[in-house]
């Protein structure tokens, strides 16, 4: 049977499902973006409730990788992952046809985290924060002050889609329209061996990329990420011969997952009293490892807005919130899609290593848009050259 269990300190009122009882804040959907913004918005004093129509720990193939800036904006929240399920990594190594180019974050570390054990520590956040959570419930449909969950209407002042990729409630709020909007395919597996790297590493290939990112001192998770939708981890492995050595006879400790990795862009996040956050609100490939940072960032910046009781700022700070991530998607994509550019590129920053640290920290947030535009003049003159 379903029920929801409203945490608050160390009590917990166990009630039914679809009571009926209305609320500030609805969230549809519990995965990274709906716990965030529900942590978020009862950090700003409202009644929150969030329905999901799976049963937790809600595993998902991910790369598992949460750099500094996303810790940074999780921690803003309330949320710490440094715990010891975590691994921390250093910076990101890019290696193909022979080339490797390493660099370290410029402050701090990144995080491996389990996506079983990412999504647990958000729940235990948001029970202490008092999220009213209703688990095993699918949300049928919105109206204008209410969402239908499993046939039954539960009146809400605000509705947050959360609700994924394939978001319902996008569409139920008509904010379909998107502006872009591309697709990979990937699959991901884990596997038992302590990882050899302190780095997450890319490894570049023809038919996509193998994403390295160590979760644990005796765990390393694997993405593969293509254009090919039949292209399995087992088939691509062999064009990867290094990492096909290392992982050999190596046991594995989950089954083979597999997702879209899409680039969307919306025209719009908002409507009414509807607002969409994390990938419902459109997304970036996954090979930047930035969609946890975003949704941690779009988190703080829809809860602002609904204590001003009015979306239109968030709309203003979700442009804002993304834009580089598109930026540095576009870049990535472009390397996937045009093998003469990834190789001229990957052996300009092997020989001129400074120009990857740049990249690195813009991605990260940590240059200034002229420091940006500088390194970017220093890596095309560098790719025409060499
Ligand atoms: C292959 C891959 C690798 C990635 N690697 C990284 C990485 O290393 N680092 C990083 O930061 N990001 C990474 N990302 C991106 C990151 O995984 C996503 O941005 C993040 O999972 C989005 O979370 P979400 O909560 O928006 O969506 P989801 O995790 O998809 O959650 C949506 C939830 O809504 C629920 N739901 C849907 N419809 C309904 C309904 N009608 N009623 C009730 N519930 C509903 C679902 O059950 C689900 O739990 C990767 C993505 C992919 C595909």
């Amino acid at each position: 049977m379903n029920f929801s269990v409203r945490h608050q300190g160390n009590v917990s009122e166990p009630r039914p499902s679809g009571s009926g009882a209305s609320t500030d804040v609805f969230v549809v959907g519990g995965g990274p973006a709906g716990l965030a913004a529900a942590i978020a918005a009862r950090r700003r004093g409202f009644d929150v409730t969030l329905a999901d129509c799976s049963i937790p720990p809600i595993d998902k193939a991910c790369g598992e990788g949460i750099m500094p800036d996303g810790l940074a904006a999780a921690r803003s929240l309330g949320i710490d992952f440094a715990i010891p399920g975590a691994h921390p990594f250093r910076g990101i190594r890019f290696c193909g046809r022979g080339e490797s180019v390493a660099a370290c974050f410029p402050h701090g570390v990144a995080l491996g985290v389990r996506r079983t054990t990412l999504h647990q520590v958000l729940l235990d956040r948001a029970a202490e924060a008092g999220v009213r959570m209703i688990w095993g419930a699918r949300i049928t449909g919105i109206e204008a002050d209410a969402v239908h969950i499993d046939g039954r209407r539960a009146p809400a002042r605000w509705i947050v889609g959360a609700d994924g990729g394939r978001s319902l409630v996008r569409r139920w709020a008509n904010l379909n329209a998107a502006a872009r909007d591309t697709r990979r395919f990937a699959f991901r597996r884990h596997y038992a061996i302590a990882p050899w790297s302190e780095y997450m590493e890319i490894h570049w290939g023809e038919a996509g990329q193998l994403y390295l990112t160590p979760v644990g001192a005796r765990e390393l998770c694997v993405v593969l990420i293509s254009r090919d939708q039949h292209l399995r981890l087992d088939d691509a492995l062999p064009a990867f011969p290094a990492i096909a050595a290392r992982l050999k006879n190596v046991p594995l400790s989950s089954a083979e997952r597999g997702a879209i990795s899409a680039s969307r862009s919306l025209k719009s996040v908002c409507r009414g009293n509807v607002a969409l956050i994390g990938d419902a609100s459109g997304s970036v490939d996954a090979i930047t490892g930035e969609g946890l940072c975003l949704l941690f960032q779009q988190a703080a910046a829809l809860a602002d807005a609904l204590a001003a009781g009015d979306l239109a700022p968030y709309q203003a700070a979700h442009n804002r919130i993304v834009r580089r991530a598109r930026l540095m998607g576009r870049l990535l994509l472009l390397l996937d899609r045009y093998p003469l550019v990834r190789w001229r590129t990957l052996r300009a920053m092997a020989s001129h290593r400074h120009l990857f640290s740049g990249m690195l920290a813009m991605h990260v947030g940590e240059l200034s848009p002229l420091e940006s535009v500088s390194n970017g003049l220093a890596l095309g003159w560098h790719f025409l050259t060499i």
